[in-house]
């Protein structure tokens, strides 16, 4: 029994999808006006970890994951300048480089996590009649009303706006949100379509004049087009709670009557040294920071296990050390065990299995599954049959266990500073940074030690 915790009905429920053996899921996905963060991948790691539980668990898989291109404003809600246009101001460019550009550095970073591409990726603007038409029902249906800046989605309207986040819209006083719109009947409406002012970059023709679809909109379009009124899973970063999944949700109520999806699951933030990271304290880290300082990407996702995905987790370079200890164990307990001639009894392995699917099917319990690969690693009877299981959690995982050459040394007794170098070039190796390689070749033979790479790894000599 698969059981998920449920943002809606705040507790773990059993999960099984509407519709026979195929998942539909959607996924709030980047605005690509900056670089990703290891934040945002660490969001990212929960959601490709959600997909390969459930496929483990033999289900199919239906998941949108959107492109916000335009309409994501400054603030989450519906202030401020477009972030797209912003972007492209101040890096001199058009919005549709701004996009191109960052995409393509979003779909490198997932690649280097291996994080498996959801089926059906949807950019806004290749949706913009779609949203009209979801627009122009709301307005029909009674839900939204136009300004003479925007359409307006009222939530006075619907019995049960915030039924997410638990906020009572009643309690509110207009000007409590900073900037109030005088034409707005209500401080909580939102926009969800926005009149472009003239020499704006991004607008369509619309019924509302040259306009362009507030971010809200978009999800809840997308969602319905490719998955219908009401799907299996929507996920998110937390943050997205309080407004944008709220918005969606009020918007599917005024479109259709229902709520769109039945789980709402949402992953918690990373915290850098204990707090928020940010441009002003100098603490924003990309994966590419990661690379730079000469880890194995995947070393990242190890990492993101030690902690439940709704529980905070604290991103230091310490952690990061242990956790390529740990990678390095993993990669080297396969091998042994790929080694080994014992054979275990099929109850013992059927066991081992057990215990990880119930960890995962626990609400992706990733740190206690973690603990049942270690036991496996740490078997002192090796055998090929742990092999194969390690393997078979690995789809889980997706720690590219069998891809990863065995580091080969030989039975030197190596100081610590000499084995750190070669786990780093080992790693470089892996992400194909020869330059970072034959630096670290160079380095060693400096300090006395010969690498030598072949086809089964790589093997260290001391120069005589
Ligand atoms: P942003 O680039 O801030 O718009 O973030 C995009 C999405 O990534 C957010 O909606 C969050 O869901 C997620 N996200 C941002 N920062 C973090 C973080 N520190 N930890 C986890 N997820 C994050
Ligand atoms: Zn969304």
């Amino acid at each position: 029994m698969i059981r998920f915790y449920n943002t809606l009905t705040k507790q773990k429920e059993e999960f099984t999808p509407l519709e026979g053996n195929t998942v539909r899921m959607y996924s709030c996905g980047p605005t690509v006006y900056k670089d990703a963060t290891i934040g945002n991948m660490r969001t990212n790691i929960f959601m490709d970890t959600l997909r390969r539980v459930l496929k483990y668990n033999g289900y199919n898989l239906k998941h949108v994951m959107n492109i916000t291109d335009v309409g994501h404003l400054v603030s989450d809600g519906d202030e401020g300048e477009d972030k797209m246009i912003k972007s492209a101001r101040e890096e001199k460019k058009t919005p549709l480089e701004i996009a191109e550009h960052y995409t393509k550095l979003f779909f490198r970073d997932l690649e280097r996590l291996n994080i498996d591409l959801p089926e059906i990726i949807a950019k806004a603007t290749d949706n913009i009649p779609d949203m009209i038409e979801f627009v122009k029902k709301l307005i029909q249906n009674g839900y939204a009303y136009e300004t003479s800046t925007a359409i307006y989605f009222d939530v006075s309207k619907l019995d049960a706006y915030g039924i997410l986040s638990g906020i009572d819209v009643r309690n509110q006083k207009a000007g409590a949100r900073v900037e109030v719109d005088k034409e707005k009947r209500n401080p909580y409406d939102f926009a969800v379509w926005i009149k472009a002012p003239e020499n704006h970059l991004m607008k369509w023709d619309s019924p509302w004049g040259l306009s362009y679809p507030g971010w809200h909109i978009e999800c809840s379009t997308m969602s319905q087009k490719f998955l219908g009124e009401v799907f299996d899973i929507h996920t998110g970063g937390i943050d997205l709670i309080p407004t944008h999944h709220e918005n969606e949700i009020a918007q599917s109520k005024g479109a259709c009557g229902k709520i769109p999806a039945k789980f709402w699951m949402h992953g918690e933030f990373l915290l850098i040294n204990g707090g928020k990271m940010s441009k002003s304290l100098g603490n924003v880290y990309l994966m590419e920071d990661i690379i730079q300082r000469g880890y194995n990407p995947l070393v990242y996702k190890i990492f993101c296990f030690t902690a439940h995905y709704r529980n905070k987790l604290n991103f230091t370079w310490e952690g990061m050390d242990a956790a390529a200890t740990s990678l390095a164990r993993l990669q080297e307990g396969y091998y042994k065990h790929l080694e080994g001639n014992k054979t275990i009894s099929q109850e013992v392995i059927q066991e081992y299995k057990q215990k990880f699917l119930e960890a995962i099917n626990d609400d992706l319990n990733m740190p206690l599954a973690m603990s049942v690969v270690w036991d496996v690693v740490k078997q002192p009877e090796k055998s090929k049959q742990y092999a194969d299981l390690l393997l078979d959690f690995d789809k889980v995982l997706g720690l590219r266990l069998q891809e990863t050459q065995r580091q080969e040394t030989t039975s030197l007794e190596l100081p610590p500073e000499i084995e750190e170098l070669l786990q780093k070039r080992k790693e470089a190796r892996e992400r194909k940074d020869w330059a970072m390689s034959d630096s670290i070749r160079d380095a060693l033979k400096e300090k006395g030690y010969q690498v030598i790479d072949s086809k089964e790894g790589m093997k260290v000599e001391k120069i005589k």
